[in-house]
């Protein structure tokens, strides 16, 4: 799994990518927290972009769920060249690594988990929200017959709720 390629570990956009940090991001351990997804991309043997760390930067700065559109425009905020298609392939690229967890709520709308600990979730119908239950709150009894060839990845629960005045 180790790759000979960690020779450029400061590529020379990082004083660029400095000019090009949004104005108005609140946070004001900006720098030490890029180093944070630096690292974290480097750890998983991707090679750092601009766009990649900005991807990281929506991701990882907390746990988010987020579709791909809503990365994409928080991505773009920081790294306004972002393509739609840079953006879906380094999605596809950080799920590929278990950096995030992809959640189909139905087939329109797929949200991007950076909690990848093993947790479950309530989804809101009205508002879109996902709010985390931490895997302890649930218990799943009994199990699935599964085929003899295949192996039990996840189980995944959705609680979908709605509000009561409707
Ligand atoms: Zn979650």
């Amino acid at each position: 799994m180790i790759q000979p390629t960690q020779k450029s570990t400061a590529p020379d956009g990082n004083s660029r990518e400095n000019e090009m940090a949004a104005p108005t991001m609140p946070n004001a351990k900006d720098g030490a927290g890029k180093d944070r997804f630096a690292e974290l991309l480097r750890q998983n043997n991707i090679p750092l972009t601009l766009q990649r760390l900005a991807i990281a930067q929506v991701l990882f700065a907390r746990p988010v769920h987020l579709t791909a559109e809503q990365v994409l425009q928080r991505a773009q905020h920081i790294v306004p060249e972002i393509s739609r298609a840079t953006g879906y392939n380094t999605l596809k690229l950080f799920k590929e690594k278990g950096l995030v967890r992809e959640l189909v709520i139905d087939p329109a709308r797929i949200v991007y988990d950076s909690n990848t600990s093993h947790h479950y979730h309530i989804y809101d119908a009205d508002t879109g929200e996902m709010t985390d239950i931490p895997a302890g709150d649930l218990k799943v009894v009994g199990s699935a017959n599964l085929p003899s060839d295949v192996e039990l990845e996840e189980v995944d629960i959705i609680i979908r709720v709605h509000s009561k005045d409707h």
